[in-house]
């Protein structure tokens, strides 16, 4: 499952969008603000960088000193919310030590938080009339809907609650009417819980921790994990152990963080349509 007839699909839907909005005088346009020199950080501010330039989306990065104030960052993203030619503004996370993160993300104007991480964007989440769904949450969605037929009445454990991926994604589990069960590190018998799951989802930040002892033979595992061992990217699924029982699975690196990353973009292009009072269906 590498996705990548999903990639080229979201690849077109851009190109076709931003030669629509080009051809209206619109360039859409992406700000990227990363604080300090936290090695993943840069190497995710490249990564779009380099798609947005050559799928014809502006983008610019402000990079800021580590040492800043919460008060400084604020003002800058403050700016950016008042450019108008600016349509999505992306944060990048973890914040430095000392920023509160709730704080700072609610200062996104929720027209330009392409993230989806503002609380106006999260309660329209909660009510299944979505403006900006959180893009690793999105980008699994679309795959699981891109692999099989229907996920009404399916059994999907989420493992990792987190408001970037674990929670959004079981939110989108309930609209496509799973049965959807989240689990967390005080999860008990995490085991026997993920071995009921059709669609098992893996979020945790624990480099190869879901063995084969969790899988349900069939299942189709969406691995967002992204851990470094030994230099090697891995995920949070010992993917050599669950292949042969597993129905499907998504490798990393690949699939998921390559989808997230034209999702940001398309969520881009679909800020710029309701700045300007577009069609967005
Ligand atoms: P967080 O680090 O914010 O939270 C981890 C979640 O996993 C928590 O809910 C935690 O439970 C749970 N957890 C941790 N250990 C266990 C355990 N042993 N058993 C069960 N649950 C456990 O999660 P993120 O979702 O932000 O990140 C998780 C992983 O996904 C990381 O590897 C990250 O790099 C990657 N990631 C990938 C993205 C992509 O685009 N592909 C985007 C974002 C993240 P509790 O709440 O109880 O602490």
């Amino acid at each position: 499952m590498d996705g990548k007839d999903l990639i080229v699909k979201v690849e077109n839907e851009i190109t076709v969008n931003v030669a629509m909005l080009r051809k209206r005088g619109i360039v859409p346009s992406l700000s990227i603000i990363r604080i300090g020199e936290n090695k993943a950080s840069i190497a995710y501010s490249r990564s779009i960088m380099s798609k947005a330039d050559s799928l014809g989306i502006y983008v610019e990065q402000h990079k800021l000193n580590g040492l800043i104030s919460e008060k400084e960052l604020i003002s800058v993203i403050q700016k950016i919310n008042k450019r108008k030619e600016i349509n999505g503004i992306l944060i990048e996370l973890p914040l430095p030590q000392g920023m509160r993160q709730k704080i700072v993300l609610e200062i996104i104007d929720p027209d330009k938080d392409i993230d989806g991480f503002h609380p106006i964007n999260l309660g329209k989440l909660l009510r299944e009339d979505p403006a900006f769904v959180p893009a690793t949450a999105q980008s699994i969605i679309e795959t699981i809907k891109n692999s099989i037929h229907s996920i009404t009445g399916k059994n999907a454990v989420v493992i990792g609650r987190s408001n970037i991926v674990g929670k959004p994604v079981a939110l989108l589990l309930l609209k496509e009417n799973a049965t959807v069960t989240i689990c967390h590190s005080y999860t008990k018998n995490l085991t026997e819980i993920a071995k009921t799951a059709d669609i098992l989802i893996v979020s945790i930040g624990r480099p190869k921790m879901i063995n084969k002892n969790y899988i349900k033979e069939g299942a189709i595992v969406i691995d967002a994990g992204i851990n470094k061992i030994d230099g090697k990217i891995v995920g949070d699924v010992d993917f050599d152990s669950v292949q042969d029982i597993v129905g499907r699975i998504t490798p990393v690196p690949g699939n998921i963080g390559a989808l997230t990353t034209l999702i940001l973009l398309k969520n881009t292009i679909r800020a710029a349509k309701i700045q300007n009072k577009l069609d967005i269906s």
